[in-house]
């Protein structure tokens, strides 16, 4: 429930009782709330605590009267904007008495009292309050939405700054690479430079497949090509190709795998792709010698896959943006910085596709992370190659 869905409340000052009865048997309607105060200073205790749409003043009161009120209220910060109407017993000739104050909204009304006057004079205020609360509602919403948008853009440039030095440091290799191998002498060990070279071109175009991924997933276009396969297979092939990827991973790698066969209908190819993300920032963010260890078990209808590494951890306070897109943890382990932000942010959504879900389930800095990947078994899933997004 917003606030413009709260109540409109409003005031009845009088001293008599029954003249309070009777107005707010007058007044009562379904969306508003009201205050009796029998004096002018319990109307301004209520006014220190509530903000009202109308105040309903009897002019004629003993001690402090309608007047006298009205005047304090116009002096406050707090009660100034708010809308008076007096109950005058008199002729209309005491109206002119408060002309000097007439800063804010003021009508009047006689007794005896006319119901359907005062009903009418009353709804104006309460419509006017209506109306200004939704539009500082509105207002609210619009400078909430322009700060996002604002940060969303920061994000972006940052983005584009990072993304700029990942695609130039490879390039400048390749074209050091190729400009060695150009030289055609003996003692230039071309397998050496073709093979840095392969692997320069393999990060690119990786980081271009997540960049194309994360745009059609967004634009709703990816496709799941689902096909009936055992995970144990899908994990070791993940595991075996981000080790061989990694540029001299000597991390010691333990998979416990169950013997029973766990089998998904599933896109296996994203699958491989979840997996060696995870298991790639798991070597990424360990140091050399780190150990790594990736799980399977079934439980309640999920097959569970949990990777695991004792490597730099991460803080707590950016544990819950970590699966924000372009969200790179800044760290002062500078040694560690590489990538895009996008890996996490691409994989959670890939899980997503398969109803399935991503945790943290642990990290702490300097003492690893663990991720955890639960993915529903369904069945009675088509086992083909059919569309199905
Ligand atoms: P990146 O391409 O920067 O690795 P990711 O989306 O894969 O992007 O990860 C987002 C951030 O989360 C990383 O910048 C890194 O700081 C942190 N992170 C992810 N995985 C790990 C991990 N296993 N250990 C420590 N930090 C991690």
């Amino acid at each position: 429930m917003s606030v413009a869905d709260d109540p409109i409340r409003f005031l009845l000052v009088d001293d008599l009782e029954e003249n309070l009865l009777a107005l707010t048997a007058l007044l009562k309607r379904e969306g508003l709330d009201f205050d009796l105060a029998r004096s002018g200073e319990e109307a301004l205790e209520f006014m220190l605590v509530n903000d009202y749409a109308l105040a309903l003043l009897d002019v004629q009161m003993p001690g402090m009267d309608g007047f006298e009120l009205a005047e304090i209220m116009r002096s406050s910060e707090r009660s100034r904007h708010i809308p008076i109407i007096f109950v005058t017993a008199g002729s209309s000739d005491v109206a002119r008495r408060f002309r000097g104050y007439e800063a804010g909204a003021v009508d009047f009304i006689q007794k005896p009292i006319e119901a359907e006057v005062l009903r009418s004079k009353a709804n104006v205020f309460f419509d006017l309050f209506d109306q200004r609360r939704q539009l500082a509602a509105q207002r609210d919403e619009l400078v909430t939405l322009s700060a996002a948008l604002q940060a969303a853009d920061r994000q972006k440039n940052q983005f584009l700054a990072v993304l700029g030095h990942e695609l130039r440091n490879p390039l400048m290799a390749l074209l050091s690479g190729l400009n060695l191998l150009d030289k055609d002498s003996t003692r230039i060990p071309a397998e050496e430079i073709r093979s840095s070279m392969r692997r320069g071109i393999t990060h690119v175009a990786r980081l271009i497949d997540d960049l194309l991924d994360i745009a059609r997933i967004e634009q709703g276009k990816i496709s799941l090509i689902k096909s009936r396969f055992q995970l144990q297979d899908a994990i070791a092939f993940a595991v075996q190709t981000t080790r061989s990827a990694s540029t001299a991973s000597t991390h010691v790698v333990h998979l416990d795998l169950p013997s029973d066969p766990i089998v998904l209908v599933a896109d296996e190819a994203r699958l491989v792709q979840i997996v060696s993300n995870l298991v790639g920032n798991a070597i990424r963010y360990s140091p050399p010698g780190g150990e790594i260890r990736i799980s399977l078990r079934e439980e309640q209808g999920c097959a569970v896959i949990v990777v695991a590494d004792e490597g730099i951890g991460i803080d707590p306070r950016e544990q819950s943006r970590i699966f924000e897109i372009f969200k790179q943890v800044e760290t002062a382990q500078t040694g560690y910085q590489e990538g895009l932000g996008i890996g996490l942010a691409l994989v959670k959504q890939l899980v997503e596709l398969h109803d399935g879900s991503i945790t943290l389930l642990q990290s702490a800095i300097g003492e690893g992370s663990t991720f955890e990947v639960r993915l529903p078994m369904l069945s009675d899933e088509p086992a083909n190659d059919t569309l199905l997004r």
